[in-house]
């Protein structure tokens, strides 16, 4: 049995203000960059990919298109999933005040965000979507500040493909530990 299989797809929010432009590049650096500079530490960025306000789709870090998580594809989006995932983000997330959770997802993040899903589904028929706040180490994030299994059935995503939080026991989960790193850079919920 292969550890690294890939077996979801998190989609997470940059948790930055409405209509805030990000870049790759921003990213790399919150995510990349030594403490002291400000940035996380981390020896990889969180996301494999960036969905920008304006719908275009940029690669953070690249991946193949077989069924595993290699070592060199690997994005810290959640402590404990990252073996087993790949994570997409979306710029925005939070309201212009910069104070509360938002689904700010523009028209054309949400064309992208769902051409993105189903094709990735079509590659990996058998992985599972779901939100970073569903993740069982979300520690109560609102990220990405919609709920992403209601929006997944509004556009025609089977339920197979849909990730359901166990109910109990949810601690209980075994995966794979890439890496050590939590994604903090989101607002707490
Ligand atoms: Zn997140």
């Amino acid at each position: 049995m292969n550890n690294n299989k890939l077996n979801y797809l998190v989609l997470h929010c940059t948790a930055t203000p409405e209509g805030r432009p990000v870049t790759k590049d921003e990213i790399i650096r919150w995510h990349t960059n030594p403490v002291h500079l400000g940035g996380r530490g981390w020896n990889r960025p969180g996301y494999s990919d960036l969905v920008e306000l304006d719908g275009d789709l940029v690669s953070i870090i690249p991946f193949n298109t077989d069924d595993f998580v290699d070592q060199w594809e690997i994005s810290n989006g959640v402590v404990g999933l990252n073996g087993n995932a790949r994570h997409i983000v979306y710029a925005g997330g939070m309201d212009t005040e910069n104070k509360k959770p938002k689904d700010t997802r523009t028209k054309e993040q949400l064309a992208t965000l769902e051409v993105y899903v189903k094709y990735t589904i079509k590659r990996h028929p058998k992985i599972l979507v779901l939100g970073h706040n569903e993740a069982p180490n979300a520690h109560g994030k609102a990220c990405p500040s919609f709920n992403v299994g209601e929006w997944l059935r509004s556009i025609g995503v089977a339920e197979a493909n849909i990730y359901h939080k166990p109910a109990v026991e949810e601690n209980k989960t075994t995966v794979a530990e890439a890496t050590v790193e939590t994604n903090s850079t989101e607002a707490e919920a």
